[in-house]
């Protein structure tokens, strides 16, 4: 499963910041998962629940937002966030659009236990 994947590498990344900053544990790991990005973030937290028994963020709590889609017009300008996805400008109807955000995956935060 694709979710897997990201979150052994999430932990990986976790892992070494603890070290980087002489952490003895992870209390909380923010996320941030946009809605084209191809992740689901149930699958995502399940993942996340049974890898985190043996890595450092065995007592580690998560949090993912939803980063909604966000359309920046090249037409009319305006920049939009849309719970669906679509390319089309709610605000002129137009299809001359390029996404800002809401197609990537990100780690937000780290709350270190020190
Ligand atoms: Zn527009």
């Amino acid at each position: 499963m694709h979710e897997y994947s990201i979150v052994m590498s999430l932990m990986e990344q976790c892992e070494a910041l603890a070290l980087e900053h002489q952490a003895k544990g992870i209390e909380q790991v923010e996320l941030k998962i946009g809605i084209l990005s191809g992740v689901e973030p149930a699958l995502l937290s399940q993942a996340f629940e049974t890898f985190k028994l043996e890595s450092i963020c065995h007592n580690a709590k998560l949090i993912i937002n939803v980063q909604p889609l966000v359309l920046q017009c090249r037409d009319c300008k305006t920049q939009s966030q849309v719970d669906e996805r679509t390319v089309i400008c709610p605000a002129c109807f137009g299809n001359n659009t390029m996404v800002i955000d809401g197609e990537d995956m990100m780690l937000m935060q780290l709350v270190l236990d020190t």
